[in-house]
């Protein structure tokens, strides 16, 4: 049974996905409550899998300031952050979520929570960019809990072994303080196998993610900034990987049945950069109505962690979290790109400038025009945010996006 609504056609696994996501939260919210179990707060790409290895409940900032952007909340509670002193210019998850809370309100309270759970340890790493340690400071100095983070550097061109060794060290050193705050000595074999569940829910994501390689693509971009959830908040547990089973089952029987994300696919694009999470469904129409598949992107291609090696634990997660897209130079970043244009039969790039991260924006030193001269495949750069939505001009976009559909058609 397809369930198509204006021109999308939902996943039916979404009803898995939601099961899955309300899973996480009681189990976030009964560790609260109970005290059963210690709450790191993490970064998205961040040691997840030591921290649940080592029994934490673990709670991602991140993924509630994308709820608060999707439930358009934010421009309510930017200006709280912004009259602390936090700049509107810094990330709107940051200035989303640090606002929420001085407002006292959180989209998690329609789940049953008071508030955000309270961490018993943050835990950050600079990998994505350094913002995220200030805001974790933030909540460091409120709750008066300990703060430990782990110092990438930025722009990785080639990716050496000391770098990776330095990352090493940095992930080894956290054991001993992690182990003051739950109380229990660390089990390599225990993080082992949870090395090994990320690992496998990482493969699934990608397995998920290539079904787009087919034409025409069974997901879009706005399907699998949704689906995307358990890899984000539930890497390294056996519950990603139950969930991307049954996901990537469903995008393989669609292929089988010939049932694609967008009806009448005639156009493949790429999209690079955050997504606007205050216009996901307004957007996912706008391409669908154009007839315009977005089967591949930088974000959601960011949690394939697969050098994650249960026989090498620490080595890898360096290995596999110093690689990451966002970290990398613009050289490396280029050749990612090259590869996926290839890779997905890609007929033009859409590269969201979004305001308040930089890291995200990949339009900003020169990387569209370079990639173009070895490509030749057109492109079209969009200012907007992740969540504040003053920053984005609608009308603007949709007449650029409509314009820029219509010279990949005559390209055609
Ligand atoms: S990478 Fe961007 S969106 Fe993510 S925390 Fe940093 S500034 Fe915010």
């Amino acid at each position: 049974m397809s369930n198509e609504k204006n021109g999308i056609i939902k996943l039916q696994s979404v009803d898995f996905l939601r099961k899955t996501m309300g899973d996480y939260f009681n189990r976030l919210k009964d560790a609260t409550e109970t005290k059963n179990k210690k709450i790191a707060w993490c970064t998205s790409v961040g040691p997840a899998e030591l921290l649940y290895s080592m029994g934490f409940e673990v709670y991602f900032p991140e993924n509630h300031g994308a709820m608060i952007g999707a439930s358009k909340m934010a421009d309510k509670y930017i200006p709280s952050a912004v009259a602390l002193g936090y700049s509107p210019d810094i990330c709107s998850y940051l200035t989303s979520d640090i606002g929420a809370f001085l407002q006292n309100e959180t989209p998690l309270q329609k789940s049953g929570f008071k508030s955000v759970p309270k961490p018993d340890v943050l835990v950050y790493n600079t990998n994505q960019c350094h913002e995220v340690g200030d805001w974790f400071s933030f909540y460091a100095r409120h709750f008066n809990v300990p703060i430990f983070g782990i110092n990438t550097p930025l722009w990785i061109n080639e990716l050496t072994p000391s770098i990776v060794n330095s990352v090493v060290s940095q992930f080894k050193n956290l054991v001993p303080e992690l182990e003051k705050v739950t109380g229990q000595k660390f089990n390599i074999e225990k993080f082992r196998e949870t090395v090994a569940l990320s690992h496998d829910g990482c493969v699934l994501w990608r397995k998920v993610l290539e079904t787009a390689i087919h034409k025409p693509s069974p997901i879009n971009f706005f399907d699998a900034t949704i689906h995307m959830g358990p890899i984000v908040v539930m890497r390294g547990t056996q519950y990603a990987v139950d969930y991307y089973k049954v996901l990537l089952a469903e995008l393989q029987d669609r292929i089988k049945n010939g049932i694609s994300a967008v009806p009448s696919e005639k156009l493949r694009i790429y999209w690079d950069g955050m997504p606007l999470w205050y216009k996901l469904s307004s957007m996912a129409k706008l391409f669908s109505n154009l007839d315009t598949c977005i089967v591949a992107s930088t974000y959601c291609n960011s949690w394939i962690f697969d050098d994650l090696n249960p026989e090498d634990p620490f080595g890898s997660s360096a290995l596999a979290y110093c690689k990451l897209f966002i970290v990398r130079s613009d050289a490396e970043k280029q050749k990612v790109l090259e590869k996926l244009m290839v890779d997905f039969s890609i007929d033009g790039i859409i590269y969201h400038d979004a305001k308040t991260c930089g890291r995200n924006s990949n339009n900003r030193f020169g990387l569209p025009t370079r990639l173009n001269n070895q490509n030749n495949i057109p492109y079209l750069e969009i200012n907007g945010d992740l969540c504040d939505s003053r920053c984005y001009s609608e009308e603007q976009s949709i007449i650029a996006i409509e314009t820029f559909v219509k010279q990949l058609l005559s390209r055609k």
